[in-house]
C-alpha cells in the first residue's frame, strides 16, 4: 500500500493541474460545449454513426500499433492477435445497458488520453465552429466527416463514456498502467484516473458507452449486427468479434 502512494500523489497533481488548466481556459470549455452540440444536433437524425466513428478509431489504434511495432518492436510481437471486440452488457432490469468496444491498438496514456478526448487540440477548431454554426444541419454533419471529429459521436447514443486505455510496452514505459478517461453528456468536465480495476487490458483501449434510455434499443443483437456488417465491411481492416446478451 505504501509503494501505492507516491503515485496517487503524482495522480492528484496530475489531476488539479489538469482541472486548473480547464479553469484557466474557460473559452475552450465553452468551445467543446458548442462542438458536442453541433455533434449532437446536426448527427441527431444519424445516430448509427457512433459505431463508425469507434470502429475507425479502433482500426486506427491498430494500424499504428502494427506501424510503430516497424521500428520499435517491443509494442507488438507479431504473434499477440489483432481485432476489435464489440460487447453488449444490459443492465439487471432489462431496460438499458452499455457498449463496450476493446480494440488491441496502441492505446493512450494519461497525457494522450486528456489531449485527444478532452481537449480540442486540433488546429482549426475556431474554424470548423464559425464554418459548422452557419451551416444548416446536413453541412455540418458534412463538415463533422471532414474535420474527424468523431469521438464525440459517442454522446449521440450514450449519456457516459468511460475510455480505459494502456499502451503498450516501449522504449519510453516498460510497464505502462492503464487510465481511465471518464466524462458525462452533460459535464462541463471530465476525468482521467488511474483505472480501478487495474491492468485488465494487455494493451489497447476499450470504450463503454453508457447507452441513454432512448439508444436502448442499440442493444438489440440482430440490429447491432446488422449496424456492424455494415460498418465493419469497409472501414475495418481487422476482424471484429461481436458478444451480444440474450
Ligand atoms: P480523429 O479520429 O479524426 O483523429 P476522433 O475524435 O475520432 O478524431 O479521435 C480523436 C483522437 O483520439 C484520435 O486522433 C486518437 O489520437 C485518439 N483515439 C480515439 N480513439 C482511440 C482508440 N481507440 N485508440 C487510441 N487512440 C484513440
Ligand atoms: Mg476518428
Amino acid at each position: 500500500m505504501r509503494l501505492l502512494q507516491p503515485a496517487f500523489v503524482a495522480l492528484a497533481t496530475f489531476c488539479s493541474a489538469v482541472l486548473a488548466q480547464q479553469a484557466e481556459k474557460y473559452e475552450y470549455q465553452s468551445d467543446v460545449a458548442r462542438l458536442r452540440r453541433i455533434v449532437v444536433d446536426s448527427l441527431y437524425s444519424n445516430r448509427d454513426v457512433f459505431l463508425r466513428e469507434l470502429i475507425s478509431n479502433a482500426n486506427d489504434a491498430i494500424e499504428k500499433l502494427r506501424l510503430t511495432a516497424l521500428t520499435e518492436k517491443t509494442v507488438w510481437d507479431g504473434a499477440a492477435p489483432l481485432n476489435i471486440t464489440i460487447k453488449t452488457e444490459k443492465d439487471e432490469d432489462g431496460k438499458g445497458g452499455r457498449i463496450i468496444i476493446t480494440d488491441t491498438g496502441i492505446g493512450m496514456n494519461p497525457e494522450e488520453l486528456t489531449k485527444n478526448l478532452g481537449t480540442l487540440a486540433r488546429s482549426g477548431t475556431s474554424e470548423f465552429l464559425a464554418k459548422a454554426e452557419s451551416e444548416d444541419a446536413t453541412g455540418s454533419g458534412n463538415l463533422i466527416g471532414a474535420f474527424g471529429l468523431g469521438f464525440y459521436s459517442s454522446f449521440l447514443v450514450a449519456d457516459r463514456v468511460q475510455v480505459a486505455s494502456r499502451p503498450p510496452v516501449s522504449s519510453k514505459d516498460s510497464n505502462p498502467s492503464q487510465y481511465v478517461f471518464s466524462s458525462s453528456s452533460d459535464d462541463a468536465t471530465f476525468e482521467i484516473y488511474p483505472d480501478p480495476r487495474g491492468n485488465t487490458l494487455d494493451f489497447g483501449t476499450e470504450v463503454t458507452l453508457f447507452l441513454k434510455d432512448d439508444a436502448a434499443s442499440y442493444l438489440d443483437a440482430s440490429g447491432l449486427t446488422k449496424l456492424v456488417n455494415t460498418h465493419s465491411s469497409f472501414s475495418s481492416a481487422f476482424p471484429i468479434y461481436l458478444w451480444t446478451e440474450k
